[in-house]
């Protein structure tokens, strides 16, 4: 888009409450209102004129200028290519292929220097990662084979074997009438196993509720030679003389086995019950994944969904490494050592203000039927929001208290204690499945990331982002509103976007809003699919898909919407400014620092790919997004949310 067109467009009016008319797809009339065009030349030339006292000169501000001034290419005019003005020099400048790539990076690095550094802390769940990171590293140091198993841990297992039952290999004596299926699966479950090899009890988050599955197995991917070597390397270390005919019939046996179970498919449903074995003692099973002291309590609260499989009921067919053993313990390290303490409290009070503009956004939208617009108000009213954890993990201690009844030993072998912290998991497991914490321990918490939950209406924005360069109590106000107000306004956007829409409050779909109504009352939606649809992208051209990115479209526009609104009633004169950009205005500022959550090197990934991905490509979101024009609605670059003040 050019200067002459810009302008001739900024005859059309910005109507921001066209915003949500588009997203629910109920427009009944466009409103029309006339807004002066504003100079161009006059906008550009505002400069803030501030003195040095009032700069912003912490660390973080300095980096964020750095990277405003050192990622902008200003021989490019910005009503030309913004993503290029504000974009252009990036791949000069960054070694990461983007800012959240970057975080990433540095996130690993953090955690891993930490990890090197700790001596003796206070906290048992800092020794207990300590612990384990060093057995990590000691053993990547004597092998690089995955499948060889180290010396100390040949002795562990060898004992394991033996605990969980007579093995015939083992047994010259051993007696078949005596097996106890029984006995060996609740050993198996007492050392941390969840697969049983007949069948496995892993976890569900169903619309019920959280449940533990009993499930048939996932077929075996250790490859028979290697099991076997494996095999016979622990007997012999143990003085017992392998004899390798004897382990391979047992692994035929194993084999047809195996595939004999493959050959019943599950139905892919779920029953709220346990199987109708009556050979296995699943409730006992279940018993043995709580940790001891704690069955009374949280054994009743325990609710079992089974697969429907020919394995389980009759039917006519007749018969990393530290960070992901320690997901809450590294979010611990993270947000005690990297994270300022204000942050956390900086992101939950500007995510309340973005949602109470959502609220206004959707109150000022005119052309919403009066059901269609209390129901929005009450969904977005309701979202649950999550800052960084659950605030069932802020008293000081609380995360360290679930490492109180376990304990690693130094001496303990690698194999040790990976099988105690499978075990530690399971016990997790359960009680999560019990409702008793609020996160599963197999989550992820360190993403750089925030997500929007539509089947929980919930806005969770992971503790990376708590931090610079997306947050930081240090950066004025306008620059937290302008990076992580947009990331999460974003999110927010999600909950009426075109899928958010048939969802109730509690997550439920609806009937009455649904996409059925896109096609009768979709034109302002259709002009948005159209936008991408006929978009020119540098790299890949006129091939874009509007219909598969819509969600995220429309996501970033109420992302821009709701921060800009925010924005508008921030009084920013007594906030201080950003070092070498006296010559940008604050509304300029504005689109300048949301750019650079999209700066990114050139796309390299293909045509195909790139049409996978539900996110326009970023070239889009910002140029696009800058530059749209769809029956009244024009956000442009430099000039025209200005006209947008005005609506
Ligand atoms: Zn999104």
């Amino acid at each position: 888009m050019n200067v002459k067109k810009v302008k001739e467009k900024l005859s059309r009016p910005w109507v921001a409450v066209n915003l949500l008319l588009l997203i629910v797809f109920l427009a009944m009339v466009t409103v029309h209102i006339k807004v002066e065009p504003v100079n161009l030349d006059e906008l550009l030339s505002i400069g803030n004129d501030v003195d040095s006292k009032n700069l912003c000169d912490s660390p973080e501000c300095i980096t964020l200028s750095h990277e405003l001034l050192n990622y902008q290419d200003p021989s490019v005019d910005p009503c030309v290519d913004f993503f290029q003005h504000s974009c252009g020099r990036f791949h000069e400048q960054s070694v990461s292929e983007s800012r959240l790539q970057k975080k990433k990076h540095i996130l690993r690095k953090q955690i891993r220097e930490f990890l090197h550094k700790i001596q003796n802390s206070t906290s048992k769940s800092e020794n207990l990662m300590k612990l384990v990171f060093d057995k990590c590293e000691a053993s990547k140091k004597t092998s690089n084979d995955n499948y060889k198993i180290s010396r100390d841990a040949i002795h562990d297992v060898f004992n394991d074997i033996k605990k969980i039952g007579a093995w015939p290999l083992l047994d010259k004596n051993w007696d078949g009438s005596k097996f106890d299926l029984n006995e060996m699966l609740s050993n198996l479950v007492k050392l941390g196993a969840t697969n049983l090899g007949l069948f496995q009890l892993d976890f569900r988050i169903l619309t019920e509720g959280k449940f533990v599955r009993i499930a048939p197995t996932l077929g075996s991917i250790v490859h028979n030679s290697t099991m076997i070597s494996m095999i016979s390397e622990i007997l012999e270390a143990n003085g017992v003389q392998p004899d390798s005919e004897e382990i391979s019939k047992e692994f035929e046996e194993y084999s047809s086995l195996q595939m004999k179970l493959a050959k019943y498919q599950s139905s892919g449903k779920l029953s709220i019950s346990l199987p109708g074995v009556r050979s296995i003692n699943f409730s006992s099973l279940i018993t043995e994944m709580i940790h001891p002291s704690r069955v009374s309590k949280i054994f009743g609260k325990i609710r079992v969904v089974t697969s429907e499989h020919p394995l389980f009921f009759k039917s006519n067919e007749t018969e990393s490494d530290v960070r992901r053993e320690f997901p809450r313990a590294s979010l611990r390290v993270f947000m005690r050592n990297f994270v300022d303490k204000g942050n956390r409290d900086g992101v939950k009070k500007l995510t309340e203000e973005l949602k109470k503009n959502t609220l206004e956004m959707i109150q000022d939208t005119e052309n919403l039927a009066p059901p269609v617009k209390e129901s929005m108000l009450k969904k977005v009213e309701a979202i649950k929001v999550t800052i960084g954890y659950p605030d069932h993990f802020d008293p000081p201690g609380t995360l360290d208290k679930e490492f109180e009844n376990f304990d690693l030993d130094s001496t303990d072998s690698y194999y040790r204690i990976f099988q105690k912290l499978n075990r530690l998991r399971s016990e997790q497991q359960m009680e999560f499945i019990a409702g008793e914490t609020p996160i599963s321990p197999i989550k992820e918490v360190l993403k750089v990331n925030a997500n929007y939950k539509r089947s929980k209406n919930a806005l969770t924005v992971f503790a990376p982002f708590l931090d610079d360069p997306f947050f930081d109590i240090t950066y004025p106000d306008y620059v937290n509103l302008f990076f992580s107000g947009f990331l999460i306004a974003h999110e927010i956007g999600h909950s009426v976007d075109a899928n958010g829409l048939g969802y109730d409050e509690n997550g439920k779909p609806m009937d009455g809003i649904r996409l059925e109504h896109v096609t009768e009352y979709g034109k302002q939606g259709q002009c948005l699919v159209d936008q991408y649809d006929n978009y020119d992208d540098p790299v890949y051209g006129k091939k874009m898909n509007g219909t598969h990115s819509i969600n995220e479209i429309i996501a970033d526009w109420v992302g821009h919407e709701v921060t800009w609104r925010a924005y508008k009633k921030m009084d920013t004169s007594k906030m201080l400014s950003l070092i070498g950009l006296k010559d940008i205005n604050m509304d300029q500022l504005y689109f300048r620092v949301q750019s650079l959550l999209f700066c990114r090197e050139r796309d390299t990934i293909s045509l195909e790919e790139t049409l996978k991905d539900v996110y326009p490509t970023d070239n889009f979101r910002v140029n696009g997004a800058y530059a749209r024009v769809c029956g009244g609605v024009q956000l442009s670059g430099y000039i025209t949310y200005e006209s947008g003040e005005e609506v």
